[in-house]
């Protein structure tokens, strides 16, 4: 195993077991409910949305250590970006776990690329992609509950 590898390992340990903006938002302006029945994971997704930037974000929920790490950094990654940059990061993170090849370069998704390692297990790229459609149907109002089902 590679210290890389090592290193994604551990970050993704800490964020689920100390998951980051971990709270329902009561000044939210967007909202959205995102489900994986493949593994029971369940979250909302609360975002306050102010001149076109992620002022604040909120997640409330339960779901298994991938999707739980997945919500943490996603909250951490778009807290004070704009909605374009967002939307554009989460096609590089969508991009990244549909890539089989592997041999794309990542670099603008930092830390994120921890989940690389993820699609080795198929079932569980649902979790790690579960956090990242759910704030998206928040940002483009989506009214319909997200299920990865889709
Ligand atoms: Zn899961």
């Amino acid at each position: 195993m590679s210290d890389l590898s090592e290193l994604y390992q551990a970050l993704i340990l800490d964020h689920k077991q100390h998951p980051r903006h971990f709270s329902a938002l009561a000044n939210a302006n967007r909202k959205a409910d995102g489900y994986n029945p493949f593994c029971g994971d369940r979250f909302t997704v609360y975002v306050d949305v102010e001149n076109g930037e992620i002022e604040d974000i909120g997640v409330e929920g339960e779901g298994c250590a991938i999707s739980t790490a997945s919500a943490s950094m996603m909250a951490e990654e778009v807290l004070g970006k704009s909605v374009e940059e967002v939307e554009e990061r989460f096609e590089q993170f969508r991009r990244m776990m549909a890539d089989t090849a592997d041999d794309a370069d990542y670099g603008a998704l930092g830390d994120l690329e921890a989940f690389a390692g993820v699609r080795r297990f198929p079932t569980r790229i649902k979790c790690a992609n579960l956090a990242w459609h759910t704030l998206h149907a928040a940002l483009t109002n989506q009214e319909t509950a997200v299920s990865t089902e889709d």
